[in-house]
């Protein structure tokens, strides 16, 4: 992949092939449009394979033929104007590493995010009202959060991290104060096994969209200090007027850590 600068590749979107953006009309055409009218130079596709739902049956699986048909003529129709790559959120890799391996290896997808959405036996927090859970309980929800996603830094394929802070938007949206610093080591081995396996950290930028005040800014000032500098934005829209939302407040709060080594 080119180098781009961060606020000109919105690394991660979902079109309406995401089971959860089904009926946003947001076609992977509709999509290149909205970014060009962003001004961006490249968009990735990353809709969502959820490795458990895949094997649990949860929700329909992605069309990965039709998918991928869809994005090389949106490609195509863009050529020129925007580059375009076809990539993928995997969600709970580790809970099914045979089968995550095995969908990675197969599909030749240009780019691979990892998330942690749900953690073995819970619930995806987007489900869950937090007001109505004791706090130890959410104490032990962020504990396990954190031990999962540690272990999907070991996982050699993906090339970006996404949203590290995923459940604390559930939480923070319920009223509940969290001290992040709680969970300063782990966090601290997740960025050094990004950084060391020359990965991606993504910056999610659904907390502006949301405005949410999320801890971005300690755990970017711990990734540079500890010599991260590969960071992308990822707008995660499921809407086509999502498209690169809150880059630039997203790229402000960069630039206060990085004073403009990150362009
Ligand atoms: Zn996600
Ligand atoms: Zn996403």
């Amino acid at each position: 992949m080119k180098n781009y600068s961060v606020t000109k590749i919105d690394t991660h979107t979902h079109t309406y092939f995401s089971f959860d953006a089904a009926e946003n009309g947001n076609s992977p055409e509709k999509m290149c449009e909205e970014a060009v009218n962003k001004g961006l130079d490249a968009i990735i596709f990353t809709d969502h394979i959820e490795v458990n739902h895949e094997v649990e049956h949860a929700f329909p699986p992605l069309n990965i033929a039709e998918y991928k048909k869809q994005c090389a003529e949106a490609k195509k129709l863009y050529k020129g104007k925007l580059d375009v790559y076809t990539g993928v959120e995997m969600g709970q890799i580790t809970h099914y590493p045979e089968t995550a391996e095995e969908i990675a290896k197969t599909n030749d997808f240009d780019y691979i995010i990892g998330s942690v959405h749900n953690t073995k036996g819970e619930q995806d927090p987007y489900y869950v009202d937090f007001t109505k859970i004791p706090y130890d309980k959410i104490i032990y929800t962020i504990d396990k959060y954190f031990d999962e996603y540690l272990q999907l830094t070991y996982v050699p394929y993906i090339d970006q991290f996404a949203h590290l802070t995923y459940p604390l938007r559930y939480i923070k949206k319920a009223g509940i104060d969290i001290d992040i610093t709680k969970w300063d080591s782990v966090i601290e081995q997740i960025l050094k096994n990004i950084i060391k396996n020359g990965k991606v950290y993504e910056l999610n930028s659904v907390y502006v969209r949301k405005n949410i005040i999320l801890p971005e800014d300690h755990i970017l000032q711990m990734y540079k200090d500890l010599g991260g500098k590969k960071i992308r934005l990822g707008s995660d829209a499921h809407y086509i007027e999502h498209v690169a939302d809150g880059f630039a407040q997203a790229y402000e709060l960069i630039d206060n850590i990085y004073k403009g080594e990150i362009k």
